[in-house]
This record gives structure tokens, C-alpha cells and sequence, in this order.
């Protein structure tokens, strides 16, 4: 088919693509200057012990308003990210204003929290993530065992690699887990070689949980899957009583979603969360 597509074969741009065309062009262009101008924040979902019903931890998202185009999702522009690089400056300032913020939270009485923070492939391939999370840990005083690094199944693409990476930053005390577990088209086995801490079920799992018998039977297997293996497992997109229900049934350990908040901006976080103490009951 590739071959098909030789030096005489016109392409056609549609207006449609074109539309979409330059709306990427704008926001390759825009991710590059808006890191200059500080258009960027992170905003923090909870993460909820089923058990207890106490917050454990937090994710952390990155937003962004372009100027002139509005927010833009990050489904939309981390990919763009990725393509331009820009991911590595991106990623880099999420960690460092997490990691901060984590601190400043705990140093306001805030019970400790571990903050999740979401690692693209190119950020864990290309850059030295070891070096950057020492000097986000030790400019912001963190305790290294709150925080979480949450990866793909994508970053097994040089397996030895990555492994070492990974043992690397569990020697220092972090934890580990695999966003999106299930989603992408890698095999199981990597799950042995991987030192892993949790396993995160998609929300596109979680969704049709109670409508959809194959995704309860999907959920379920994770769940034992994690359990068999020692591992933790959340679930991420909650947003019923009753897919709680299900999840609690089965001993899942923690869940995230809308049924408990959406993403906050820090302020409206610690606003609601600040005032706790440890073990407090959030849901
Ligand atoms: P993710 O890591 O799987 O994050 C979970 C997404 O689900 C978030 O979308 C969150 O807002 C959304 N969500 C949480 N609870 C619910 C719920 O109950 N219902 C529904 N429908 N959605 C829920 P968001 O913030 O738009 O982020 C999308 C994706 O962008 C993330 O998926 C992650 O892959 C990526 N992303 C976000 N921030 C960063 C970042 O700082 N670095 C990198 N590399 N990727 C990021
Ligand atoms: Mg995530
Ligand atoms: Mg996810
Ligand atoms: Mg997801």
C-alpha cells in the first residue's frame, strides 16, 4: 500500500483536513510559546481509599488556555506535544509544580497525599527522568514515597531499558504505576518484568460497567489480575454509586472520578481537602 503511493500520486487536502491541519500547526506553535508565557497550570483529581473512604492521593492534569483559541483539552495537545518535543519542558514543569504544591499541601496540615503524575513515552525515553526527579524532590523537599509516576504500556518499546529506568526510580523510594492498563497492544508478560506498584483500570473500562456484562467481566479479571500479582489496582472514572458499589465488591483498593471530584484547580482543592485530618472520610 505504501508503495502504491508513488512519486506521481497527488495528495488532496480536503478543507476539512486543512482546517485541522492548521489547527495543529497552531497549537505546535502555541505550546512552544505559551511555555515561555506561563499559560499552563495543574489542576488535581482525588484519589479515594475504597476501603476507608479517606483521599490517598491525587492526580495531577495538566490545563491550558491558549489566548486567543480557549482550553484546549490535554487529550488534544499532549499528543502534539509529544510529536514536537515539547512534551520534555512540559512534562518537566508539571513534575516540578506538583511536587511543590504536594509539599506546600503537607506543610499546611494537609494529610499526605501521594501525587500521580502522568509520564509521557518520550519524556521517560529521552530525558534523564531519574536526574529530574531528584531535583524536583529535593528543590521542593518531597518525601520520594509521595509521589507517583503513572506510564503507559507504550514505554516497553526497549524493554531493558526502561526496566532499569524504572528499578532506578523505585530505589528511590517512588512509586510506579500503568495508566491506561489495558488499552494499548502490548502482551501481559511485561507485567513480571515490570516493578510495578498499581495497576490503573481506563475509564473506558469503568464506563459502561453496569450496561455492558464484557466490560464487568474486564474489570473484574484486572482486578484479580493486580491482586494475583501483589500489585494495587484504581480504577479511574468513577462517576456513579453504583460502579463504586461493583468495584468495592470486588476489592479494588482505590477509585478516581467525577463521583468523588473533578479535577481542581489548587485553590479549590485545598479548600476542600486542606481542612481534614488524617483518615477523615471523604466520600
Ligand atoms: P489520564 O492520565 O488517563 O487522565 C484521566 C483523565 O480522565 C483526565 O482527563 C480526567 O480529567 C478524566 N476523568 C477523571 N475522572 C473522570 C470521570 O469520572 N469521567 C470522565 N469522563 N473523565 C474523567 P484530562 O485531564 O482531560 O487528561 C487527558 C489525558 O491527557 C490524560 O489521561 C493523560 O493521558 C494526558 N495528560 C494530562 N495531563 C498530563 C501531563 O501533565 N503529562 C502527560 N504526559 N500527559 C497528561
Ligand atoms: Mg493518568
Ligand atoms: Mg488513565
Ligand atoms: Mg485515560
Amino acid at each position: 500500500r505504501v508503495k502504491e503511493q508513488g512519486k506521481n500520486n497527488f495528495q488532496f487536502f480536503t478543507p476539512a483536513m486543512n482546517e485541522e491541519y492548521s489547527r495543529r500547526s497552531k497549537i505546535a506553535i502555541g505550546l512552544r510559546k505559551g511555555l515561555e508565557r506561563d499559560e499552563f497550570t495543574v489542576h488535581y483529581q482525588p484519589q479515594i481509599d475504597i476501603p476507608s473512604g479517606a483521599i490517598i492521593g491525587a492526580e495531577a492534569l495538566v490545563r491550558w488556555t491558549h489566548p486567543p483559541m480557549g482550553p484546549i483539552s490535554p487529550a488534544e495537545f499532549i499528543p502534539v506535544a509529544e510529536e514536537t518535543g515539547a512534551i520534555i519542558a512540559l512534562g518537566e514543569f508539571v513534575l516540578r509544580e506538583a511536587c511543590h504544591q504536594n509539599k506546600a499541601w503537607q506543610d499546611a496540615g494537609m494529610p499526605p497525599l501521594r501525587m500521580a503524575i502522568n509520564i509521557s513515552a518520550r519524556q521517560f525515553a529521552q530525558t534523564d527522568i531519574c536526574g529530574s526527579v531528584r531535583s524536583a524532590l529535593a528543590d521542593s523537599g518531597l518525601d520520594a514515597k509521595y509521589l507517583e509516576l503513572e506510564l503507559t504500556e507504550s514505554i516497553i518499546q526497549g524493554t531493558s531499558d526502561a526496566v532499569a529506568t524504572m528499578q532506578e526510580l523505585k530505589d528511590m523510594g517512588l512509586h510506579l504505576s500503568i495508566d491506561d492498563f489495558g488499552t494499548g497492544y502490548s502482551s501481559l508478560s511485561y507485567l513480571k518484568l515490570f516493578p510495578i506498584d498499581t495497576l490503573k483500570i481506563d475509564q473506558y473500562f469503568t464506563r459502561n460497567l453496569l450496561v455492558d456484562t464484557k466490560d464487568a467481566a474486564l474489570v473484574d479479571t484486572i482486578i484479580r489480575l493486580a491482586h494475583n500479582l501483589e500489585l494495587k489496582v484504581i480504577a479511574e472514572g468513577v462517576e456513579t454509586a453504583e460502579q463504586l458499589e461493583f468495584l468495592k465488591a470486588r476489592r479494588c483498593d482505590y477509585a478516581q472520578g467525577y463521583l468523588f471530584n473533578r479535577p481542581l484547580s489548587p485553590e479549590e482543592f485545598g479548600r476542600i481537602y486542606c481542612p481534614l485530618q488524617v483518615g477523615d472520610v471523604v466520600y
